[in-house]
């Protein structure tokens, strides 16, 4: 009898343990890119996920490689690539005519032998070639909210807004979720010393847009941790950007605050506070 009920108490252990390790089932961030030096991924993603631990968010980032592996076969990937380049800032259209040398040209990118600089893509519409390409080069296998692509990248992103305009941006989330290394400087609007500078003398203002451009450059690291968190709050949790500049999930709009509210000690506003401890709340 007593062994009986001991068998039971074990075996009501071992589906607690069961519930117990389904619940702490952690997400996972896939890291892929392009253009950008393979050491500063690690380095991102290494603590990216010591501030996943200390938030308390189960989930992991992982680096996957490189985002370009399998190239046979994506003719029609190089010539979507050059269809979404934006040409002018005050319109949204694709190009209707291709040239061999364009598509050669995004050949050459994908097999690593140039770099994207210079040209800018429709985020959005890079988005979705993006996971045709992670679809099609079969480095995911289908749409799983537990494995979430984040492709990070050396090409200069911008989305088309409401007042009838292209804006630069950092990152564009979603599925795949995509983070543009270059638009940490090119996107925010620089500080008023830089455009005044600009005015007096154009020498100085290359100095200072310099200096501005490698502090940028040395902290992408740092920068980058919470559009890689969001990549996940808002792909499985709905959780986006808010527009507090102090917090450090804000869409930062000016260098200042993409430097003060990613670089230096992390505040949270209210919101991301509470979302934050209500996915700590699912799996305690
Ligand atoms: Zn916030």
């Amino acid at each position: 009898m007593k062994s009986k009920k001991n068998n039971k108490k074990k075996k009501e252990n071992s589906n607690q343990n069961k519930i117990k390790k389904q619940k702490i089932k952690k997400n996972k961030i896939l890291i892929f890119y392009e253009g950008v030096e393979e050491h500063k991924i690690n380095i991102v993603s290494n603590i990216t996920n010591s501030l996943l631990q200390w938030f308390g968010i189960p989930a992991e980032v992982i680096v996957k490689g490189k985002i370009w592996k399998n190239l046979y076969g994506l003719e029609e990937i190089y010539k979507n690539l050059v269809r979404i380049r934006v040409i002018r800032w005050n319109e949204f259209k694709l190009h209707e005519y291709v040239s061999p040398a364009e598509i050669s040209f995004e050949r050459k990118k994908a097999e690593g032998k140039i770099k994207g600089w210079g040209i800018l893509y429709d985020g959005f519409l890079l988005q979705s070639i993006m996971l045709s390409a992670l679809l099609g080069q079969k480095l995911v296998k289908k749409i799983d909210l537990e494995n979430i692509p984040l492709v990070i990248t050396d090409r200069q992103i911008a989305t088309f807004g409401e007042d009838g305009r292209y804006h630069l941006r950092i990152a564009i989330l979603g599925y795949p979720s995509l983070i543009s290394e270059k638009g940490f400087f090119s996107a925010p609007a620089k500080p008023k010393e830089y455009h005044i500078s600009k005015m007096i003398s154009e020498d100085i203002a290359i100095v200072k847009g310099y200096s501005l451009q490698e502090e940028i450059e040395n902290k992408f690291p740092l920068l980058a941790r919470p559009y890689i968190i969001l990549s996940l709050l808002w792909t499985k949790y709905g959780i986006g950007f808010c527009q507090n500049e102090k917090c450090f999930f804000s869409d930062s709009h000016t260098t200042e605050s993409l430097l003060k509210s990613k670089s230096g000690k992390i505040n949270l506003c209210n919101y991301h506070k509470e979302e934050i401890s209500k996915i700590k709340e699912r799996i305690d």
